[in-house]
């Protein structure tokens, strides 16, 4: 599963499954008794993936601690970001914000399940395959959108800012962005030329909300921990004949510089909550149980 510079994936490999992993996730909270949301589309992508030949994570008949334990991390991290970055949003519109850009949306079903103010236009950014493989999905299962939704199939390496003008996108507008499930995927060269196009392009009344994980998480500690952790999952899936599915051997462990600290650098006024505050807020019942991801939920404005 090495990464290349211009590696590319379907919905099931690599990257690409990921956006599985985090809409299985959603559909699980989905189905739960006091959901904090509710994704239909999450269990129509799933399902479909399954048919493709996809097997869910984290579904061994009989999980050992390690295994179970990361399940409970992810059941309370993966739903108090979505609610966070929803909240995001409502609050964007709240504020007049007509014109929406989300980078590597996966399996994001926001512009089919949120309400959207009259006039909305949401523009998703990922890669080809991932695109068709949502939309094919949907359309399969006549489910419309809730605004103007526009499909921009490309790879945030490449220059997306031109296919996202050329595909409809006002730069004059202000704008609501989102990059939730992205910046670990992206080199950190990548990551500061991402946010510098998003800045050139980002009207004054714009918006940016990040899932950032800053210096501390790419730290040798931190990556040890992770490590030590994973092995244990890895042993046991080893043993019970499932293969796990890691997504850390994606990321690009390099030093970056906290998302936070950019955007305010930029002249954004920017505000942030921790992975653990998130979750406690949106998870008291498990959040103490379960490690914290150690990420940030970044929100920022421009004027
Ligand atoms: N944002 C979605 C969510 O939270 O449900 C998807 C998150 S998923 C963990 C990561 C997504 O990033 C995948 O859909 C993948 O295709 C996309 N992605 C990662 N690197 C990308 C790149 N260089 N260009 C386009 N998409 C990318």
């Amino acid at each position: 599963m090495a990464r290349t510079d211009d590696d590319s994936w379907d919905i099931t490999e690599s990257v690409g499954a990921t956006a599985l992993g985090v809409a299985a996730a959603r559909a699980a909270e989905s189905g739960s008794e006091h959901p904090l949301f509710d994704d239909p589309c999450a269990r129509i992508f799933v399902d479909a993936a399954i048919a493709r030949g996809w097997s869910p994570p984290f579904t061994a008949a009989d999980p050992g601690p390690a295994q179970a334990g990361r399940m409970r991390m992810l059941m309370a991290y993966v739903p108090s970001r979505t609610k966070w970055f929803d909240e995001y949003f409502a609050a964007a519109g709240a504020d007049g914000i007509r014109q929406v850009v989300i980078l590597a949306a996966g399996l994001d079903a926001r512009a089919w399940r949120l309400p959207w103010p009259d006039g909305t236009v949401v523009f998703e950014i990922d890669q080809p395959k991932v695109l068709a493989f949502k939309e094919e999905t949907l359309a399969a299962h006549g489910v419309e959108p809730a605004a103007r939704h526009v499909g921009v199939p490309i790879d945030l390496r490449q220059d997306w800012p031109e296919a996202l003008r050329q595909s409809g996108f006002d730069p004059t507008q202000p704008t609501a962005w989102l990059a939730e499930g992205l910046l670990p995927y992206l080199p950190a060269e990548a990551q500061d030329l991402l946010f510098d196009r998003l800045h050139e392009l980002s009207a004054p009344g714009s918006r940016v909300a990040v899932e950032g994980f800053g210096p501390e998480y790419f730290s040798e500690a931190k990556q040890r921990i992770r490590e030590e952790r994973m092995d244990a999952v890895r042993a046991e899936a080893a043993r019970s004949g499932k293969p796990i599915f890691d997504v850390s051997d994606l990321f690009y462990i390099e030093p970056r510089e906290d998302i936070a600290e950019w955007l305010t650098r930029h002249g954004w006024q920017t505000r942030f909550e921790t992975s653990a505050e998130v979750t406690a807020r949106y998870k008291p019942e498990v959040a103490g149980e379960v490690p914290d991801v150690g990420s940030e939920f970044v929100d920022a404005k421009l004027s």
